[in-house]
This record gives C-alpha cells, sequence and structure tokens, in this order.
C-alpha cells in the first residue's frame, strides 16, 4: 500500500476534525487535509484523537501536472517534488 497524505474528515455541522473511522465522522462528513481542516479552523477531535499537524513526513509536490492543477503527490525530498517530477 503505498503511503498518502492522511485524510481527516470534517462535518458541516460541529468544529472539530476526526479520523475516519470515528464515530462522530457522520455521513455527511468530507475528507480533506489535516492542513485544510487546521487552515479552517477545526480542532482535533476528543474522541478520536486524529493527527494535530500535518503529515510531518512529507510535503506536497510542488509541480503542476499536465491539466493545470497541483500534483497531489507527497514528497520528502529536499526539491519540493515528488519522485515523478524531479527529474
Ligand atoms: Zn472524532
Ligand atoms: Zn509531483
Amino acid at each position: 500500500m503505498l503511503l498518502k497524505a492522511q485524510k481527516v474528515m470534517t462535518t458541516k455541522n460541529g468544529n472539530k476534525y476526526h479520523l475516519q473511522d470515528c464515530r462522530y465522522a457522520k455521513s455527511d462528513a468530507s475528507a480533506t487535509d489535516v492542513k485544510d481542516a487546521l487552515a479552517k479552523k477545526y480542532v482535533a477531535c476528543d474522541v478520536c484523537k486524529p493527527p494535530t499537524k500535518p503529515d510531518s513526513d512529507g510535503k506536497q509536490c510542488s509541480a503542476k501536472t499536465k491539466d493545470g492543477g497541483r500534483c497531489s503527490r507527497m514528497t520528502s525530498s529536499k526539491n519540493g517534488k515528488c519522485w515523478q517530477h524531479s527529474n
């Protein structure tokens, strides 16, 4: 299994973010990155204790994809690019 950025769940009604299997992450919850949840002022759930920092072992690749979007791979390389874009 590939390691990828951990997703957390945010709900429309509430100011907490959750792990995907938390019982408080209900059907209206949507997956987002920890970074984004924090940026939107969500706080970590006391019950499921999701990570309170964005992934420390990598950051999002800074390269653009062919269709103009941001590459969504995570990388820990110094140049900020994933394996696909670092060459
Ligand atoms: Zn929770
Ligand atoms: Zn990339």
